[in-house]
């Protein structure tokens, strides 16, 4: 049908945007960044809702498998890694989460005249979702999120953004049963956002939060420690830290340390004192935010660590948003919790930026961190 057409000299897989001249030019030669591109590009295209993680699952699987880690899936759909000795008690028990799932739409509704309505799935400003690109369901069917143009519009009207109850998405399909061949109630919407590198270091894309964390991740999973450390993919984050919190009911570690793509607000508009943080600028460790007091030591360590190792390094300097180590830290006995974090600008929308040297950056202090704790060191 329409809706699935395919532009047969489209260069691109099913189901994403065309892209523009410069994301299909030939690719540069190898730099220093490429690998990270290569692999957060996978992991940024991935369809990846709360409750929806299997295409990002897929992906962090196989690279576990080709980096030999074991690893298991729990029932919510968590991946478990470990990376420490054979005696999972021989010291600080670490675990590390990195959330699989990115905000989104989920299909609600199919209107008589074939147009999908939907609900949001995590915090998305509604300003941001008016006339963009999306991909239904598994099988990617393109779409686009419209509304009342602004021609039909009263004075009235054209005061307020619109809200998500007002919008729906098109995919072309003339009516409902044609829509019904290829869309249901609950199918997940991701925004269809193609992952673009604006210059060597910086990259544009959708879901880093927290598609960066998982990358991190997977960079510190490729070291062995002497310490039991636990790598979490978690599900659910962005609905309310579900994965983890039954992640570290199982783990019941000592410490816990959220790796996450992070709000950043080094942009016009943002007084420098109410910069979250700031891109390029290396790691942001959080001393504090919604769902977590961060404790202190783990704090001095992660800046003690990063001044040795002469690793860039900031304090994350807002107190609002939470992440999975909300959960961690109150699971079972407690744990102290820790922090790290991707700088991303515009998270939570259809295309975020960030810059590879702060995911490099990230990746060397949490190695470094860990490798720390082999000298017996405890919160
Ligand atoms: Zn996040």
């Amino acid at each position: 049908m329409t809706a699935h057409a395919q532009d047969p000299g489209r260069e691109t897989h099913p189901g994403w945007e065309a892209s523009a001249n410069r994301e299909t030019s030939a690719p540069p030669a190898r730099g220093p960044y490429d690998e990270e591109a290569e692999l957060l590009g996978q992991l940024s295209e991935a369809a990846g809702i709360s409750g929806w993680e299997g295409e990002v699952r897929g992906i962090i699987r196989g690279q576990l498998e080709k980096m030999g880690v074991c690893y298991r899936t729990d029932h919510l759909g968590n991946i478990i890694a470990y990376r420490g000795p054979d005696d999972e008690h021989a010291g600080l028990r670490v675990m590390l989460a990195a959330h699989m799932d990115e905000v989104g739409l989920v299909v609600s509704g199919i209107d008589k005249s074939g147009l999908l309505r939907f609900r949001k799935v995590g915090g998305i400003d509604d300003r941001v979702l008016v006339s963009k690109s999306v991909l239904v369901g598994k099988n990617r069917v393109p779409g686009v999120i419209g509304a009342k143009p602004i021609h039909l519009q009263q004075p009235k009207e054209q005061e307020n953004p619109f809200r998500a109850e007002e919008l729906f998405v098109d995919i072309g399909a003339r009516n409902k049963e044609e829509a019904e061949k290829v869309a249901k109630v609950g199918d997940p919407i991701v925004f269809a956002t193609r992952f673009t590198r604006l210059d060597e270091r910086r990259a544009r894309g959708k879901a880093f939060d927290d598609r960066a964390g998982c990358l991190v991740l997977l960079g510190a999973l490729q070291e062995k420690y002497r310490v039991p450390v636990y790598g979490v993919f978690t599900v659910q984050e962005e609905v309310g830290l579900r994965g983890a919190q039954v992640a570290a009911y199982a783990i019941a570690p000592g410490l816990g340390l959220a790796l996450e793509g992070t709000v950043c607000s080094d942009t016009p508009g943002s007084e420098e004192h109410l910069q979250a943080t700031r891109m390029g600028a290396g790691p942001a460790i959080s001393v504090m935010d919604a769902a977590t007091i961060h404790n202190r030591r783990v704090i001095e360590r992660l800046v003690e660590v990063a001044g040795k190792a002469g690793i860039p390094y900031q304090l994350r300097r807002t107190t609002s948003g939470g992440n999975d180590a909300g959960r961690i830290h109150l699971a079972r006995a407690g744990a102290a919790a820790g922090g790290l974090s991707v700088p991303c600008r515009y998270i939570h929308s259809p295309a975020s930026v960030l810059d590879l040297e702060d995911v490099v950056n990230t990746r060397r202090l949490l190695v470094e961190f860990l490798h720390s704790l082999e000298e017996g060191w405890t919160p």
